[in-house]
């Protein structure tokens, strides 16, 4: 993966704001927040999604956010609530596994939003989805 731009931070050949690090993961401000203290979650070996990251190393990056990221976040930033997301496929624009780590404050109004005027009835949907 010699374009990888996540494989490019973590061998420092672009530089990052590091906030965490060690033998197996990589936490960097990201460079287009959507809160203070945005932050994203690497793991150090190249894989490209939810689908093909082994579950060892997936369980050790939540419990890294859980126990070593969070609490920073509490203590420092003052969060006051924590959104974690993370894309595969549409939506992915790094294919290189990570989870946002976004810290939520009070009046952040940190938005999800989509086209709803597209939507089927959830009915159908429903139906799909169990027969
Ligand atoms: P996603 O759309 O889930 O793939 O998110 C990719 C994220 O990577 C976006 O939030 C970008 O702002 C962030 N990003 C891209 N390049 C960099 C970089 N060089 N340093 C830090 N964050 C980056
Ligand atoms: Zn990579």
């Amino acid at each position: 993966m010699e374009e990888c731009i996540f494989c490019k931070i973590i061998k420092e050949e672009i530089p990052s704001k590091t906030i965490y690090e060690d033998e197996r993961v990589k936490v960097f401000l990201d460079i287009n927040p959507n809160t203070n203290g945005d932050l994203l979650i690497i793991p150090k070996k190249h894989t490209e999604n939810l689908f093909t990251i082994d579950n060892n190393t997936l369980n050790y990056i939540l419990e890294i956010i859980k126990d070593k990221i969070y609490p920073i976040l509490i203590k420092k930033l003052n969060a006051t609530g924590l959104t974690i997301s993370q894309n595969n496929g549409t939506g992915q624009e790094v294919k290189h596994f990570h989870i946002h780590i976004t810290p939520r404050y009070e009046e952040d109004h940190l938005q999800f939003t989509s086209d709803k005027s597209i939507l089927k009835n959830i009915d159908e949907i429903y139906n799909i989805l169990t027969k």
